[in-house]
């Protein structure tokens, strides 16, 4: 005979699924539609959370690009004659 499910309590579980509750992980037998709904949140989240790496990665990249492209605007404005002559120039061995 098969224990009532965890969540609802009102029908028989079909299997076991890995829940967190009160921040451990603990496995809660489920009926058939309460592990679907699990399963589709579990889904949402994973996807929410690709999605979220996804962004961040963009992000990174366009940081990225827009900070390599910086200095080189910046290095054409400095004029190499202002350039200060370097101590090795005026020192004799
Ligand atoms: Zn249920």
């Amino acid at each position: 005979m098969n224990p009532m499910c965890d969540r609802c309590g009102s029908r028989a579980a079909t299997a076991k699924a890995l829940a967190m509750r009160g921040g451990q992980a603990v496995y809660e037998s489920l009926c058939d539609r309460c592990r679907t709904s699990g399963d589709r949140a579990r889904a949402v989240f994973a996807g929410a959370a690709a999605l979220a790496a996804l962004a961040a990665g963009v992000g990174a990249v366009a940081y990225a690009s827009r900070r390599a492209a910086a200095p080189a605007k910046t290095a054409l404005a400095r004029s190499p004659d202002v350039r200060h002559r370097s101590q090795s120039d005026s020192y004799t061995a």
